[in-house]
């Protein structure tokens, strides 16, 4: 007898005890005897049907679930239901189970980056690239001598031509690098970081937090607003291991500031012989101002300006999937590869292969044409606008083109948006509802609601996605 099954035997006591009447028992009873037996359901047309496409033991338990969940009800009060029903609710729950949950979305919302719909899109050769090396691949051996060799082969030497630096590690994401370099550079020893950089960047990632987890004790100098590279100086001590920079990726300060440019902090650390670390967030390969945007740092820049180690998410401004990316100098990224933590933060060879195919279109200066989240930014307003009017042509009245603004997001460029056009879709008062209708549907699309108006931003939909969308669109009944 399965858990649920003794808590109805307890609750059914307790009902019994605290006076249920003899009536309402007896009728209880008859509900109870009336529910078939898990056999009974099996011999059921359709979940014999179930049983052609899932696994026996799976059907099972989910019959044995329903049971004990109907004996619950039974047990407060409810009636049984008929025979149909269960066994239609049974298939339902099989289903619902058994659907692949994480599921493509069309993303309408003009938020290139954006972290609740999976980040970076990515590009159709990083895509291939990983499907190629789904199954065996040269992962770990060095081809040359037959023997065992490094998996990070495959990254690194792109890392370096791209951003100038001696060597380069790749592990699981950005919060993984930054914890590693920590842990393996400051562990017991202190860090120093200007308070206005000690921040949150989302998600649970909070500088002081992760400084405790690598051992090594956060020195915040300056003040929230303004930290000059005194404030560094005064705080370095026989035990400080090394000077922190933090990419302020989702927030601006303005007004009264003061920050110490990189190129000081380093300087100040050769002085005294200690290494910079820069958390850079984004990890940006291009210059985002020629595209009308404010300027996010590069990876190539904080090698110029001497960083140590520079560390950075691949599957924000990079374009590519999930991965963390530390450049720098060669003995600190060695000691970093042979810290425990470099194993437990390893990255698959999946991602390895789509991060390979990203930065070769890098190589290749072919990053705006081929890798989605830079096609986005880089389109122009003509060109969205042109898709804008076709799609409302094709949907009729109940759609119009405005003008509005797209974001780049994801930890990148707080701020920072770009001039687009929108379909808008009038909500006659029910605009929830439609936003619902189409999150929910097959593919599922999320827009952005303004007022009584459902909005759709071409700029984030990718081309082959036109098809899809406008067919969900003609089935939402606009007018
Ligand atoms: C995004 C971000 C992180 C976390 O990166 P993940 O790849 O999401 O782990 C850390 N630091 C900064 C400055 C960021 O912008």
């Amino acid at each position: 007898m399965g858990r649920g099954a003794t808590i109805y035997v307890n609750r059914y006591a307790c009902l019994t005890a605290f006076g249920g009447c003899a009536r309402l028992r007896s009728e209880m009873d008859e509900n109870f005897r009336s529910l078939p037996s898990v056999d009974r359901l099996l011999t059921d047309g359709r979940i014999q049907r179930l049983e052609e496409a899932y696994s026996r033991p799976f059907v099972l338990r989910v019959i044995r679930q329903h049971l004990e969940e109907i004996r619950l009800r039974i047990a407060q009060g409810e009636p049984a239901p008929m025979f149909d029903q269960m066994a239609e609710s049974v298939c339902a729950q099989v289903h619902s189970i058994a659907e692949p949950s994480l599921r493509r979305v069309i993303n309408a919302t003009g938020v290139v980056l954006h972290t609740n719909l999976g980040r970076a899109p990515l590009s159709e050769e990083a895509t291939a690239a990983m499907e190629e090396c789904a199954g065996y691949t040269n992962l770990e051996i060095d081809l040359d001598s037959g023997k065992r060799g490094s998996r990070q082969v495959h990254i690194e030497s792109l890392l370096c031509q791209l951003t100038g630096a001696e060597a380069a590690l790749v592990v699981n994401n950005n919060a993984s690098a930054v914890l590693l370099a920590l842990s393996a550079l400051a562990k017991r020893k202190e860090v120093i970081v200007s308070r206005g950089q000690a921040v949150e960047i989302g998600g649970g990632f909070r500088i002081p937090d992760v400084m405790r987890q690598s051992g090594a004790k956060l020195i915040e100098v300056g003040t929230t607003n303004c930290t000059y590279l005194l404030d560094y100086e005064e705080a370095i001590t026989p035990r400080t291991a090394a000077l922190l920079r933090v990419h302020s990726s989702n927030f601006v300060v303005i007004g009264f500031t003061q920050a110490v440019a990189l190129e000081e902090l380093t300087q100040l650390g050769d002085r005294y012989d200690l290494p910079v670390l820069d958390d850079l967030g984004s990890g940006c390969l291009l210059d985002t101002t020629r595209f009308g945007l404010g300027p996010e740092p590069m990876l190539q820049q904080s090698i110029a300006a001497g960083a140590g180690l520079v560390m950075s998410s691949a599957d924000k401004l990079l374009g590519g999937p999930q991965a963390g990316i530390i450049v720098g100098q060669r003995a600190l990224v060695d000691k970093l590869r042979r810290h425990p933590l470099a194993r437990a933060a390893r990255i698959d060879k999946v991602r390895l292969a789509g991060l390979a195919a990203t930065l070769h279109h890098y190589l290749k200066g072919e990053a705006e044409s081929k890798i989605p989240v830079w096609r986005m930014i880089s389109a122009s307003l003509e060109e969205i606008e042109e898709r804008a009017e076709r799609w409302s042509r094709l949907l009729g009245d109940a759609t119009s083109v405005v003008e509005g603004e797209s974001m780049v997001g994801g930890g990148s460029l707080p701020g920072g948006t770009l001039p687009t056009c929108l379909v808008a879709i009038k909500g006659r008062g029910k605009v929830n509802q439609l936003a619902d209708q189409l999150r929910k549907g097959s593919p599922m699309v999320i827009g952005r609601i303004e007022k009584d108006l459902l909005l759709l931003d071409p700029r984030t939909i990718l081309p082959g996605e036109e098809e899809a969308l406008l067919s969900r669109l003609r089935n939402l009944e606009l007018s």
